[in-house]
């Protein structure tokens, strides 16, 4: 009998510590301090959100969707009583610009640059509205509550009016998908512009900035925190990819015969290699062949 009572309570103990364990593990998966009153913010590890409380006010750096965006306004309310005045989009695709009535609501204004608005405008989503504010050009730079913003826009990479997000005082980024950490690109490149992508980053890699958030990222360990090193492998990745291909195409190999031939074994361990690799590899190909731009070697 007691030692029936002592496996009870044994596996009492046990589900008590389980749950708490998994209670601590969801809690640092949603939300993590990554700088003083810099947080980023995931509803499952798949798209990831940064916010940064000001001196008055609370920022929002990608709305995603509704779900993602009450979530992360949810999780807002426990840190701060501040209000949430801007939710900045990265750019059109509406996997990562929709839900910005929720801040609407929350009385934010929502901002785009003027090419994802417009775009943004034309196409409506059911769960995407268009962007209050606009801004255009290549740079813009914020004072908000004491915290420094600035925006930049490098070109057509991916999408429309895609723009980075720079604090200069802490050092920070905000980058969503011209760089994913430890994943290959997806699939056939959707709506990236292989050669314009390479040059963005290069661009990227001259802000002055240590830590990043990635709106996605395959790095589990600690998730969420990314660096400037995650910005220089996707830049290598990008040119090994090309210039294997064209390493191919020199040999005179087939070109059709080129995506099934050309492994890359630094990057097997990514998300993606297996299934990814040769579709990536025609994507450079249809560019060559097709556009819109070739991406070759001398281009670099
Ligand atoms: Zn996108």
């Amino acid at each position: 009998m007691l030692t029936c009572f002592r496996l009870i309570k044994f596996f009492c103990l046990t589900l008590i510590l389980l749950s708490t364990i998994s209670n601590a593990k969801n809690l640092d998966q949603s939300v993590v301090e990554i700088a003083d009153d810099i947080y980023s913010f995931s509803t499952n590890g798949e798209y990831i959100s940064m916010f940064v409380i000001t001196n008055n006010s609370v920022l929002v750096f990608e709305t995603m969707n509704s779900h993602h965006a009450k979530a992360m306004v949810s999780k807002i309310k426990q840190i701060t009583k501040k209000p949430i005045k801007f939710a900045f989009h990265s750019h059109n695709h509406w996997d990562h610009s929709s839900g910005g009535k929720v801040f609407l609501d929350e009385g934010a204004s929502t901002v785009a640059h003027a090419e994802a608005a417009a775009w943004m405008k034309a196409n409506p989503y059911k769960d995407m509205v268009a962007p209050t504010k606009i801004w255009s050009g290549n740079l813009k730079k914020f004072d908000l509550g004491g915290v420094q913003v600035e925006l930049h826009y490098f070109g057509m990479n991916h999408g429309l009016g895609m723009t980075v997000f720079y604090l200069p005082q802490s050092k920070i980024a905000y980058i969503a998908d011209i760089v994913t950490p430890k994943r290959i690109i997806f699939t056939v490149a959707p709506d990236f512009n292989l050669r314009e992508w390479e040059r963005s980053l290069t661009e990227v890699l001259k802000l002055d900035f240590d830590q990043a958030v990635y709106s996605h990222n395959e790095h589990k360990k600690p998730l969420h925190q990314g660096n400037k090193a995650d910005v220089q492998s996707q830049l290598e990745y990008l040119r090994d990819l090309r210039f294997a291909f064209y390493a191919e195409l020199k040999k005179g190999t087939n070109p059709i015969l080129i995506p099934g031939i050309i492994k890359l074994p630094k990057y097997e361990n990514w998300v993606g290699y297996n299934d990814w690799l040769a579709m990536n590899v025609w994507r450079v190909l249809t560019d060559e062949f097709m556009g819109p731009f070739p991406w070759r070697p001398e281009t670099k």
